[in-house]
């Protein structure tokens, strides 16, 4: 198996799909039209549709501590687990580790490995509680995490980080932040992957800062197809990131129209991509889905990157599987 950074820099241009575990079994069915018998066998319809496109890998974020579904069958580790077994997808397994023990960390690692996880992105997640402080020897920064990973299981897995365009909110400021995040890439991460923005030249900047200051592994943005009013706002404020007037301006008046909004969405992500894509800098697309197919479907598929013939072999499709039924 080529490592995933060689696969990231083959110099074709591949996509990738980010997931959210379902945070119940009667949740998961509900993403799909069809009834099911269990999530499990939802999310494989799901990831079996959506992997048949080519994405070059899957994410599944990791629920945050305390979280209700967090130890539950719902949980990221049994949903990365499902995609890479059942489905033959390559998964990458969030991980965030405030508020955690070295040894529950060094757990959930091992069962991934176990499970035949490769691909970890190591986060230091938002910390539960205002009374978290940083722990002498703790985990207290994703760069933390990364040295954990490398320290007891060398270089079995691949590991990617989290890059923020506009700098993380917390950040003192965002030259600190991207030498935070060159601290992490010199600690043994082996990509990055960016957080959403709205604009090419933000993403742009943000790689050209990164290289100016000796980043030089592959820094992957972060696309979100605005899908609707609602869905748009929580994610900004989750987030912190302003949503920029042209946008609002055009979505303010439709806001009760899901259908005008996602059309508006997808136009506006395949223009942004295209900048993205000719800048020449970047070297493939990772999409934040939000668990929904059409308007990251329709923007691949506008793009030219969704495999519209699953039988057809794609320069990067590790992952690409022929068509079965589940
Ligand atoms: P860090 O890299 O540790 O940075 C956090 C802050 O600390 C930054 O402001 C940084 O500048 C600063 N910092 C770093 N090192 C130092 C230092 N040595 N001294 C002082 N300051 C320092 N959250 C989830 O709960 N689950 C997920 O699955 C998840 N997936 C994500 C995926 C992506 C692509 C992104 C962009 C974010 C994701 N998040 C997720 C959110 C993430 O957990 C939060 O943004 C969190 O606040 C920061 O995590 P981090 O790994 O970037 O932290």
């Amino acid at each position: 198996r080529d490592k995933m950074r060689k696969r990231i820099e083959s110099g074709d241009h591949w996509f990738s799909l980010e997931f959210f575990p379902p945070r119940t079994a009667s949740g998961a069915v509900n993403l799909i039209s069809r009834k099911v018998t269990d999530c499990f066998t939802c999310l494989a319809y799901r990831f079996d549709r959506m992997g048949s496109g080519g994405p070059l890998f899957i994410d599944i974020t990791w629920h945050p501590a305390g979280d209700p579904g967090s130890d539950k069958e719902t949980s990221s580790m049994m949903i990365a687990s499902t995609a890479v077994n059942y489905c033959g997808l390559e998964s990458i397994l969030h991980l965030t580790c405030c508020n955690q023990s070295k040894e529950k960390i060094t757990a959930y690692l091992n069962k991934a490995k176990h499970l035949g996880l490769k691909n970890i992105m190591a986060l230091r997640g938002d910390p539960v509680g205002s009374e978290w402080e940083d722990e002498e020897g703790g985990f207290n920064y994703a760069i933390d995490l990364v040295k954990h990973i490398r320290s007891e299981f060398d270089d079995y897995f691949d590991i990617c980080v989290a890059g923020y365009p506009t700098g993380h909110p917390e950040a003192e400021t965002y030259e600190a932040d991207i030498l935070h995040l060159k601290e992490k890439v010199d600690a043994g991460a082996d990509f990055v992957i960016s957080q959403l923005f709205f604009r090419a030249d933000t993403f742009l900047k943000f790689v050209n800062d990164c290289r100016a200051i000796g980043i030089k592994c592959p820094i992957v943005p972060g696309v979100f197809p605005v899908q609707g009013y609602q869905s748009l706002r929580q994610l900004a404020k989750l987030s912190k990131l302003e949503v920029p007037e042209e946008i609002t301006r055009v979505i303010e008046p439709i806001k009760d129209n899901d259908a005008a909004i996602r059309n508006f969405g997808i136009h506006q992500a395949v223009e942004m991509c295209r900048l993205l894509l000719d800048s020449g800098i970047v070297p493939g697309l990772h999409f934040y889905t939000l668990n929904r197919e059409v308007a990251t479907m329709e923007v691949l598929r506008q793009l030219g990157l969704w495999n519209e013939d699953p039988r057809r072999p794609l320069p990067w499709a590790m992952s690409a599987h022929p068509k079965r039924k589940v």
